[in-house]
């Protein structure tokens, strides 16, 4: 268990420094989209469905795809981002059996000890891989059993993965995925109506502050 904290503690430490350096390299792209420069950027993701105990994914690739659309269309038309795939298929099953405490995931206000147990270490093993730079990293999004009490869970800027809850990709919740990569670029919540930050009911706005955060975010590239 100390070593998975360990493990969780450096890949966490290092993210921070690769958030704090591209913050700083990306602060022109701020200004300029602030400014109102909406040259098309992308994000790279892939979306990884867990199979529980006895092998069966916990959502299959329809089940996905509102979802993934929804994403692709709140990115592209309000902050001009393309969400493509960081390897092809874009969504695919894992196929190894998943831990309990990745497949039934707690998601508690500040819990980010999650990501030093066993948890973490899987979606660690299985996430997409970035640069050292850390600029360009590709999002991972897990689909797994239940993210406990929430729809989805991110811990923002730390890991490059975020969970969905295979029972929420449709419906009022629908927006879930792009919340998370939300929050994975650096969004806070919003108290605004219709925006897609607001916990829960998930709009599909965003505000140009947000717009500039997003654009500017280590997972966001021009290539
Ligand atoms: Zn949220």
């Amino acid at each position: 268990m100390a070593r998975l904290a360990l493990a969780a503690g450096l890949t966490e430490a290092a993210n921070v420094l690769r958030e704090t350096g591209n913050r700083l390299v990306r602060a022109p792209d701020l200004v300029a989209t602030a400014a109102g420069s909406r040259r098309p950027k992308r994000l790279r993701a892939r979306v990884l469905v867990l199979r529980d105990e006895r092998g069966a994914p916990v959502a299959s690739a329809d089940d996905v795809e509102p979802a993934l659309e929804e994403a692709r269309r709140v990115l592209r038309d309000q902050a001009a981002i393309d969400l493509v795939p960081a390897l092809e298929p874009m969504v695919a099953t894992l196929d190894v059996h998943a831990p309990p405490e990745a497949l039934d995931s707690p998601c508690a206000e500040g819990s980010w000890r999650a990501d030093f147990g066993p948890g973490g270490a899987f979606f660690r093993r299985f996430g997409v891989r970035g640069p050292a730079s850390g600029s360009g990293a590709p999002i991972t999004v897990f689909v797994v059993r239940d993210v406990l009490g929430k729809a989805g869970c991110s811990l923002g800027p730390l890991v490059d993965y975020v969970t969905v809850d295979g029972g929420a990709l449709r419906g009022r919740t629908k927006r879930v995925l792009v919340h998370e990569l939300g929050h994975a670029c650096g969004l806070p919540h919003s108290r605004l109506a219709e925006n897609l930050m607001l916990p829960r009911r998930m709009g599909d706005r965003l505000e140009s502050w947000q717009v500039a955060v997003l654009r500017s975010s280590r997972h966001v590239t021009f290539r």
